[in-house]
């Protein structure tokens, strides 16, 4: 009898969520599993944030261990999916659009932080008449919480060896949200991992940011370096970061169990087709206005003009578009040092490209004369020390034998 009556009261709840607009909603206690705090424990120790510094914080690390800590007298943890468009493109399309930047699909519509909250905010409120008197909170990301580990532990799907939760039929292509609640609701049973002995995402990773099965270094991966790290990118990274200009779905896209996802319809974070695969002249020629204007409502905000500026510069060094030197030009007199520096990079690559097509043709020679010539002339501008080290090592990879 009381099985019964707890699971009328789940499915209450799940078709509340789907009503929503939440594709599934798994229940948990708020505890973390074992193996979770020994990955987490593993991540900090290898120093993996990067400059996520928070994340190492003390207060913040007891808090992600123990979700109890979130809210007195939580008793059930509610995990929530939230289904969008995996990418209308394959990898290798992708790969070979070089010309064009790559914007991870969870960014090419609306920012789901706004989105899921405002959904998950409704549909609190309306879980306030289902589960009666309770406290309750609503978590998108941002806070302290191992949303992947609770994930698994309430059925909702299994943390696959790239870091990410995956469902079985539907795939990875979702994002997660939380309500915690003081209510007692039975828990469902933990996802069983169903990665077995595939290692794909970790063979395919252009960074090979994977270190270990479940183990991203931050400090690798693309995603983190393309939208959270703020400074710059590494000089090792730069050519493997190829045309992804926001984020990187590899690890997903290679992942069998993505085979048949689809599309959902609706899709809630409203795709836009200006952000698959645009131009990388578009993006090099964003100011801040029209970088405002462009990204309004969209997660790309994140990384600021500059940073999604100077993600475009590496990915047009690497694109081998000899075209894209006039619009690199500019951008070694922009107001940002960040910019000037990866446009210099970027200048310097397609300018050795030239020297290396010379044989080929004729017009790439003019190619490495206009990049030598750019170079020279910004490096006599230029006050910033970094971004004179980087004109003056492009100059002499332009000029290598
Ligand atoms: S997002 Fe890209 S860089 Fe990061 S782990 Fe996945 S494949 Fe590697
Ligand atoms: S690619 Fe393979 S190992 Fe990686 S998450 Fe998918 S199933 Fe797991």
């Amino acid at each position: 009898m009381r099985a019964d009556a707890d699971n009328q009261l789940k499915e209450r709840i799940r078709a509340l969520a789907r009503a929503h607009g939440f594709d599934s909603c798994h229940f948990s206690r708020p505890v973390v599993d074992a193996k979770f705090v020994a990955r987490f424990r593993e991540w900090l120790a290898g120093n993996y944030q990067g400059e996520m510094h928070w994340m190492a914080e003390d207060s913040r690390v007891a808090r992600r261990m123990n979700p109890a800590s979130m809210l007195e007298g939580v008793g059930t943890v509610l995990s929530l999916a939230m289904r969008y468009s995996p990418p209308a493109y394959s990898l290798a399309v992708a790969e070979a659009a070089r010309s064009r930047g790559v914007i991870a699909a969870y960014a090419h519509g609306d920012d789901y932080h706004d989105v899921m909250k405002k959904r998950l905010k409704r549909l609190a409120r309306a879980l306030d008449e289902t589960l009666g008197r309770h406290d309750q909170r609503v978590y998108v990301d941002t806070a302290p919480v191992l949303e992947h580990a609770l994930a698994e532990s309430s059925g909702l799907g299994w943390q696959g060896k790239h870091s990410l939760s995956i469902q079985r039929g539907t795939g990875s292509w979702f994002l997660l949200g939380e309500i915690f609640t003081t209510a007692g609701i039975e828990p469902d049973a933990p996802a069983p991992n169903h990665c077995g002995t595939c290692v794909a995402c970790m063979d395919i990773c252009p960074t090979r940011a994977i270190v270990a099965p479940y183990i991203v270094d931050a400090r690798r991966c693309i995603s983190y370096l393309t939208i959270e790290h703020r400074g710059v990118i590494p000089r090792e990274l730069r050519p493997l970061i190829g045309n992804r200009v926001f984020g990187c779905d590899d690890c997903q896209l290679v992942c069998p169990w993505n085979r048949h996802a689809k599309r959902p319809e609706p899709d809630l974070l409203h795709p836009r087709g200006e952000n698959v695969l645009p131009p990388l002249a578009s993006l090099l020629a964003l100011d801040e206005a029209t970088f405002r204007q462009r990204f309004r409502k969209s997660p790309v905000r994140r990384t600021g003009r500059a940073g999604l500026v100077r993600n475009a510069c590496i990915a047009a060094g690497n694109s081998g578009d000899l075209r894209l030197l006039e619009a690199l030009a500019p951008l070694l007199e922009d107001d940002s040092a960040l910019v000037r520096l990866h446009a210099a990079w970027a200048v310097g690559r397609l300018g050795r490209r030239a020297v290396e097509g010379m044989a080929e043709e004729a017009g790439e020679g003019n190619a490495a004369d206009r990049a030598l010539a750019l170079l020279e002339a910004c490096g006599k501008r230029e006050t910033d020390d970094k971004a004179l080290e980087e004109i003056s090592l492009s100059i002499d990879y332009i000029r290598r034998i």
